[in-house]
């Protein structure tokens, strides 16, 4: 079984400590990609970066965090059309990261591959998680056929990153284990109205990816 972390940002690395908290790595191998730097204002959120590693390549600073710690990997890596196909050997994937263009090359190779993928999005006190199987779920498309024209802030709020990236962590956990209850559901919360809810996701029959036979 092996599992990838897609961004080693707020959400991937809470889902990270989520899932070495549930004992997952402890029979999975889990592989996780990012390519930036960490930066001042990645601090307070980002839960394994100090003051100290500014600048430093994120990767490499996990790599050195967690040398200890068998079935972890590292690769320094921006996803693209091309390089995508690195994610071909992996059961799992958690999509961790701020922008539509990622979360549309994954979810559209994982929909060609059959590779079921948990996703999770946050802005301000919002966060969704949502879990992709194949051919049975909707896909990230069937809700977002097009990318959006507008840059998406990054949410900059630690609680909502911290909840989202623990949710994918615990969904993980449960997919794996064959207890999902997310499948076929959007999760949605709203720290500010105190609202947490399922929302039922349909597929889209004219979904630009998964539905196309
Ligand atoms: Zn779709």
């Amino acid at each position: 079984m092996r599992m990838a972390i897609i961004g080693a940002g707020g959400l991937g690395l809470s889902a990270l400590k989520g899932l070495l908290e549930l004992k997952v790595n402890l029979s999975n191998e889990i592989v996780i990609f990012d390519f930036d730097r960490v930066e001042e204002s990645n601090i307070h959120r980002q839960i394994f970066y100090t003051i100290n590693d500014l600048g430093k390549s994120k990767i490499q600073v996990l790599k050195e965090r967690f040398s200890s710690v068998e079935n972890l990997r590292f690769f320094e890596m921006k996803l693209n059309d091309e390089n995508v196909e690195n994610l071909k050997c992996f059961n799992l994937i958690l999509l961790c990261v701020d922008n539509a263009e990622t979360r549309f090359i994954v979810n559209d190779f994982c929909v060609k591959n059959k590779i079921p993928f948990i996703e999770a999005g946050v802005e301000g006190f919002i966060g969704t998680v949502f879990i992709y199987v194949p051919e049975e779920t909707a896909c990230y498309r069937c809700f977002h056929p097009v990318k959006p024209l507008k840059k998406e802030k990054p949410g900059i709020i630690t609680f909502t990153n911290v909840l989202a990236g623990f949710y994918q962590a615990k969904e993980a956990f449960n997919f794996l284990n064959g207890k999902s209850k997310l499948i076929g559901k959007l999760f949605h919360f709203d720290l500010k109205s105190n609202i947490f809810e399922y929302i039922k996701l349909s597929k889209n029959p004219k979904c630009p990816v998964c539905s196309v036979s």
